[in-house]
């Protein structure tokens, strides 16, 4: 088995392990996140059973994409959204966890192609107090989400975040409690939505005990990342 199967099934086994444990017992969804790692990397990683990968920047993603075009993987977008990337990322991608105002979802919406089945999109919410940290604050989010299901080419599915880092597992489950909040406050105003994607390599232990439904990890499935091929 290579380093990257090995990492693979042992991440997957400790996600089975804390859903079952978890008090909502949700099915969890690995996203593999592949930034700055090569498409033999990600090759790697397919050939071993993961179907979905997450990445940050357009143009790296688009290069790797062309050449794993023969694989059947599930593309997600989690990066910070430049409006001048919306085109690209509506067409290349199946999931949006990033868009955190109405601008750049009314772009995606518009550039989605109406054959393809709607992008699939969560609400980054800021659920930190730090205000340098990206996402919509709690009171603009209805709002937010509210037009977003307006759009046909456009579905709503739930919230992500990325809380401040910290080594404390009940910190970890206080700031992720918060995220699941939200989502049920949605829920209860009538919103259909089923993710919650919260939980990276550091704490995604105490995600699945809040109720993660998707996370998303890189270093612990790919090892450290090679800041040269980072870019955008
Ligand atoms: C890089 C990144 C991750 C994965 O981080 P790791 O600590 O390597 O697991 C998850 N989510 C987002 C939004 C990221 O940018």
């Amino acid at each position: 088995m290579t380093i990257i199967a090995n990492a693979l099934q042992a991440v997957q086994a400790n996600i089975l392990q804390a859903s079952l444990h978890a008090k909502h017992q949700q099915q969890v969804l690995l996203l593999a996140v592949s930034k700055a790692q090569s498409a033999e990397k990600l090759r790697e990683a397919y050939l071993a059973g993961q179907l979905d990968f997450g990445e940050n920047y357009v143009q790296e993603a688009i290069a790797k994409q062309t050449l794993l075009e023969d694989c059947n993987i599930t593309w997600h977008f989690i990066g910070p959204i430049q409006s001048n990337k919306t085109q690209l990322i509506a067409q290349h991608f199946s999931w949006v966890h990033s868009v955190d105002r109405l601008k750049i979802a009314e772009r995606l919406a518009l550039a989605r192609l109406t054959a393809l089945p709607p992008l699939n999109v969560c609400i980054q919410i800021n659920s930190s107090e730090e205000s340098t940290k990206s996402g919509v604050e709690t009171a603009a989010l209805i709002d937010l989400a509210t037009a977003i299901q307006r759009f046909p080419t456009l579905r709503l599915r739930g919230l992500m975040a990325i809380p401040a880092p910290t080594q404390d597992f009940e910190k970890q489950k206080a700031q992720f409690r918060i995220v699941r909040q939200a989502l049920i406050d949605l829920q209860q105003s009538g919103f259909n939505l089923d993710t919650l994607s919260i939980g990276m390599s550091e704490d995604y232990l105490a995600a699945i005990e809040e109720g993660a439904t998707i996370v998303r990890i890189g270093s612990a499935i790919f090892g450290p990342r090679n800041k040269q091929i980072t870019s955008d």
